[in-house]
């Protein structure tokens, strides 16, 4: 089946919108009667709605879920283009995020990984570019290069940075966080720049953008900090947890699961392409309307969609002012990733980073595809930020500022552009998660707000939108306590 999602562009086809994908469902609904009025409905089939929505109906709740697009996955999913998947958002996991590993190992998926690195071959190099021309390093010297560069930036405190977070998976900001939190990355680079030699100040900026697809003045230095407590405060582990680990068939293969697992509960009611506009909620439940006027009912519901696009939908009453706030605020991460098939066998084992000048500033060999060319992944953000299917010849140069590279395919999703997302990953300003954390994962009467935007561990991952759906289906269940079926 093809998504209306994403671009791919060849040659010989062009550009075209939408790309095949595992996660399409057909038929796009199995709704059978207006009038049935569910336990729970879950807005957004992301892996946070479906995890709500699987545990919820396994529990025996009557279970809606709504989704806008006609696929599962939300932000993650894969596209499946002459047998290969191209991951289009969320790719990399790891059995250090608890959550996600115990669903890896609920589906029996252990051995459906691979490593995103092929360092056997080829040029086997880290090419670091910058105006001032290409340099070369092997993949070892990176490693000490980068270790260097991010432990000067994160060590605040002579521990690098262990004991401003030192528990990552906590709801809590200490003083001492929250003091970070109101500081940006550019204001801790200001701090330490004359620590910092100009190829350590490149690395640690351009990886810090690689995480957050800010800027380095939207970028909050806890949030950083965070990321880096999670990886077990090292460069080595933030390559394992963060690029290192995908799966064979793609993300889709994994977030199916899920789906059809709740839907063998016989519990689960869906609709897809089904864009929620209003949901209004009172003391006694909740009624939901889609944009093209049809109206849901339920006791309960969950709200699983993003922070950037909750005040797209009209709540009435009102959000709360505290998440509204948040949700004008929105998250900085302005994402552009790209993949592209090149006909370059060397290039597999390259790594790169092409800073401050180019639209993508990171980039490395991702994988071997069918036809034996070379996959190559890269990311740009706000720094330099542009759509890629406005403008082939820069997107292709984008790459192209990495390495000379005979490109034969590019496939992407604009993340910026896509209404039901508006942006990638959740990455927050100064100030945000001191000022909202709490509002954001607040519930309002009847609806729970899960997302992984909000998570506390893993926030901004898959592992953290698993932990967010687990949280609302534990919730609602404790809601319908007592009754006899549970
Ligand atoms: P979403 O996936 O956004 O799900 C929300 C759902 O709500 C969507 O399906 C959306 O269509 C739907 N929706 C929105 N509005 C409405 C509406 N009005 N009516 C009905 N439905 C609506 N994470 C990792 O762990 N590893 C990675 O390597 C990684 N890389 C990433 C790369 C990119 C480019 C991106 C974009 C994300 C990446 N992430 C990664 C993050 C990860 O993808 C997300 O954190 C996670 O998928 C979010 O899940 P969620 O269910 O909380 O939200």
């Amino acid at each position: 089946m093809t998504s209306k999602d994403g671009y791919s562009w060849t040659e010989a086809q062009g550009l075209r919108a939408g790309v095949p994908s595992i996660g399409v469902i057909e038929p796009p609904t199995n709704v059978k009667s207006g009038d049935t009025v569910y336990d729970v409905i879950v807005v957004g089939a992301g892996y946070c709605g479906l995890t709500a929505a699987r545990d919820a109906s396994l529990a025996g709740l009557k279970v809606l879920l709504l989704e806008a697009r006609d696929r599962i996955g939300g932000r993650s999913w894969s596209s499946n283009i002459e047998g290969y998947p191209y991951e289009m958002g969320g790719t990399w996991v790891f059995w250090g995020q608890a959550n996600v590993w115990r669903e890896i190992a609920r589906y029996g998926m252990q051995d459906e990984l691979e490593i995103s690195y092929d360092f056997s071959k080829g040029i086997n190099k880290y090419l670091l570019s910058s105006p001032q021309g290409v340099q070369t390093f092997t993949h070892e010297e990176e490693d000490a290069l980068m270790q260097s560069a991010l432990a000067k930036l994160v060590n605040v405190d002579g521990c690098l940075g262990r004991t401003v977070v030192p528990f990552p998976h906590s709801g809590v900001l200490t003083p001492e966080a929250r003091k970070y939190d109101h500081m940006s990355v550019a204001d801790r680079v200001a701090e330490i720049k004359n620590d910092l030699t100009p190829n350590e100040r490149l690395c640690a900026e351009a990886f810090v953008l690689l995480c957050s697809g800010g800027t380095l003045e939207t970028t909050s230095f806890y949030e950083f900090l965070h990321w880096w407590a999670l990886s077990g405060y090292s460069y080595e582990g933030c390559i394992d947890y963060l690029v290192k680990y995908k799966f064979r068939g793609g993300q889709s293969s994994f977030a199916i699961r899920f789906f059809r697992e709740a839907l063998a509960s016989g519990n689960l009611t869906y609709a897809f392409n089904s864009p929620v506009a209003k949901i209004e909620h009172g003391g006694d439940g909740v009624q939901i309307t889609t944009r093209v006027g049809k109206t849901y009912k339920a006791a309960k519901m969950i709200c699983a969609i993003p922070l950037n696009v909750l005040n797209d939908v009209a709540f009435d009453p009102p959000l709360a002012p505290g998440r509204k706030a948040a949700a004008t605020t929105g998250h900085v991460n302005q994402c552009v990733k790209v993949h592209a098939e090149i006909s370059d066998k060397d290039l597999r084992s390259f790594t790169g980073i092409s800073y401050p000048h180019n639209g993508l500033l990171y980039g490395f060999g991702d994988g071997t595809t069918p036809a034996g060319n070379t996959h190559v992944v890269a990311f740009g953000g706000q720094h330099n930020h542009f759509h890629p299917e406005e403008n082939l010849e820069h997107t292709k140069a984008a790459l192209q500022g990495f390495a000379p590279m005979n490109i034969q395919r590019l496939v992407f999703h604009n993340w910026s552009k896509d209404e039901f997302a508006k942006g990638a990953w959740f990455f927050p300003a100064p100030g945000l998660l001191a000022t909202h954390l709490k509002d954001m994962r607040a519930r309002e009467r009847n609806i729970v707000f899960a997302c992984s935007d909000w998570a506390l561990g893993w926030r901004s991952f898959i592992d953290g939108a698993i932990e967010e759906g687990t949280r609302a289906a534990i919730t609602v269940r404790g809601d319908f306590a007592g009754r006899a079926k549970l």
